[in-house]
């Protein structure tokens, strides 16, 4: 390709919307344009390096026994009704009607669609397992929508389901799948972790997420500073934390005038913070009133407490809500609780002594309070937030916290999907069974989005050389040379019959202003020929990752640049 041809319309200014790296960098080097809020164009430079990781995946995806097919994004709602998620979706989905009145949505994702593909057609555990793929456009219509694709509300996705004839069966796909999410990300140069994630109603530890690493990303995660272990903070796991032992002293109420936050009451009852335990008050979708408890110095972990209580939602419990049961904001206790009230305790509370907690009543806390001997009825589950010097659950190590973004996702789904919808095979003994499934998705240009949080400097993009829209930039410096011209020409055809991605810049542009798109488009090699290339067989090569540069001549350039190209994409 030549530059003078190549529609990559570059930006001076960025619109102020674009906060992170990428954004910025995919609108100012002509990489996409906004259509609407979450909805872009791809430039060519933008769908080549999509096409790219597209291709990384296809070609793992089949290696590990993927079929490529391609699902309808325009979905029936009569799918989506008996799995009951038209309504789980909600405002999340875009629905429509055709001009009979019928309802339809554009596909959030496909797991009711292949659901009801297979029902009719896998009839026999001969036949298993199946798996397959699709990599298409995606709609979600996100409350926000923003950082460009990295949450858009049109966006590429490789999804896949499987099915298997047994849980066993499914471990082993899942384990397959889970190898060549390994591989995809890192063949396409990205440094990220495999994450335990929250899992919700099924549970148990079926799903990880593939994040990438950036401080700009929207997950939290807990690494381990010593073991492989990495959990997204929602779903993070924690032992119980034992204190030193004392004797329990006797249950008093205290007056504690206006002394509300757990900062107040520690410093009036001059009490440290790992004696205090606090109480943050939820309702959850039936307007129960839902208190958990943690200790002072803890937060409480919403996803857990959620998954504790069986909650679809939950949400903040107004004042109002807490003076119907009888207690009040501030001085909120375990201890006399509304019956009707879910109290929820976190593990470690239960091993507090002499610890002081609110009393129900304006302005009087309880001391001495002995969870073991002083609490009713409550609810015990590990329901507090990790936080960085926390044991890992694995080895011990104290953890450090982190942020990422989840660029795939691996889910055993079970019979989830196949029980509501009825899809069933017949196993070895002519039994009818469903199908146990596993679901694996891939945010495909999030994860285009994601290589640019990871790899870029002020000057812009510094592209992985596999996913690179072009590998080489051939950059003439005084493009109405004609020998530099030419000297360039015969570079662009050898490169190009070497089968390597290389773009001419023969825009007739000063050599700064070239130079400078260079950087920002972030070719990974740049191949400059000026008068020394001409006069003396020099030619200057310079690799935009480390900024080196080397000086070759005309006969052994290639080799230097292909050996360049394979080490950078020999991985996994
Ligand atoms: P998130 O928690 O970020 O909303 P999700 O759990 O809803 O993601 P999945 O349903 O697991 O996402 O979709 C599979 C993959 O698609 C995700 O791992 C992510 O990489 C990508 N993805 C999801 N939502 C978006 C979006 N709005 N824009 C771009 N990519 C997305
Ligand atoms: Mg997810």
């Amino acid at each position: 390709m030549y530059a003078s041809k190549l529609y990559a319309p570059t930006l001076r200014e960025v619109p102020a919307e674009a906060e992170i790296a990428s954004h910025k960098l995919l609108l100012r080097a002509g990489f996409m344009r906004k259509a609407a809020a979450g909805v872009y164009t791809y430039l060519p430079l933008a769908w080549r390096t999509l096409r790219k990781i597209e291709a990384i995946i296809r070609e793992e995806m089949d290696k590990s026994g993927g079929q490529e097919i391609a699902m309808p994004i325009l979905q029936p709602s009569e799918l989506w009704k008996e799995t009951g998620r038209w309504a789980v979706f909600g405002e999340e989905m875009f629905k429509l009607r055709d001009r009979h009145n019928r309802e339809f949505c554009l596909g959030p994702t496909h797991e009711e669609i292949i659901t009801s593909l297979v029902r009719n057609e896998l009839r026999s555990y001969k036949h298993l397992p199946v798996l397959l793929y699709q990599i298409q456009n995606k709609y979600r219509d996100e409350i926000r929508p923003r950082f460009g694709l990295m949450r858009g509300r049109e966006f590429i996705m490789k999804d896949g389901y499987s099915f298997d004839k047994d849980e066993e069966a499914l471990d082993i796909t899942y384990q397959s799948m889970y190898d060549a999410y390994s591989r995809i990300f890192t063949r396409c140069g990205l440094t990220f972790r495999q994450v335990e994630a929250d899992s919700g109603a099924i549970g148990g530890s079926n799903t990880h997420e593939f994040t990438a690493l950036a401080e700009s990303g929207e997950s939290e995660i807990a690494v381990c500073s010593k073991c492989d272990y990495a959990a997204n903070v929602e779903r993070a796991e924690l032992d119980v934390l034992h204190m030193e032992e004392e004797q329990d002293k006797t249950l008093e109420k205290v007056s504690t005038p206006q002394q509300k936050t757990i900062e107040e009451v520690t410093a009036f009852l001059q009490m440290p913070m790992q004696k205090m335990i606090k109480a943050v008050a939820f309702l959850n979708e039936k307007e129960e009133l839902i208190v958990a408890f943690v200790r002072g110095d803890h937060a409480v972990n919403e996803v857990k407490l959620q998954n504790a209580v069986g909650a679809i939602a939950l949400t903040m419990a107004p004042e109002a809500k807490l003076q119907e049961y009888g207690t009040v904001a501030g001085f909120l206790g375990p201890i006399h609780l509304h019956k009707d009230v879910i109290a929820v305790v976190d593990a470690s509370v239960m091993e507090m002594q002499n610890a002081c907690c609110g009393s129900n009543e304006v302005d009087a806390h309880y001391i001495n309070v002995n969870p073991k001997r002083d609490f009713g009825k409550v609810l015990v589950k590990d329901i507090r937030l990790i936080q960085a010097g926390d044991p890992c659950p694995h080895c011990g190590a104290p953890v450090t916290l982190t942020r990422g973004i989840e660029v795939g996702q691996v889910f055993k789904l079970g019979t989830k999907y196949s029980a509501s919808m009825k899809a069933v095979f017949l196993d070895e003994n002519g039994k009818e069974k469903p199908f146990v499934m596993g679901c694996y998705g891939i945010g495909v240009s999030r994860t285009m989005a994601a290589a640019i949080e990871q790899s870029h400097d002020e000057n812009g993009i510094i592209w992985p050389v596999a996913i690179a829209p072009y590998t080489v930039v051939i950059v003439p410096v005084n493009s109405k040379d004609t020998a530099q011209m030419e000297f360039s020409q015969k570079l662009y055809q050898e490169l190009q019959d070497a089968h390597i991605d290389v773009l001419l810049d023969d825009r007739k542009e000063r050599a700064g202003v070239k130079f400078k798109d260079a950087d920002l488009i972030g070719y990974p090699v740049r191949i400059t020929v000026g008068p020394k290339a001409v006069q003396e067989n020099d030619i200057e090569i310079k690799f935009r990752k480390t900024g080196a540069v080397h000086h070759c001549k005309p006969e052994d350039y290639l080799a230097f640049v292909q050996k360049y190209i394979a080490q950078e994409t020999d991985k996994a």
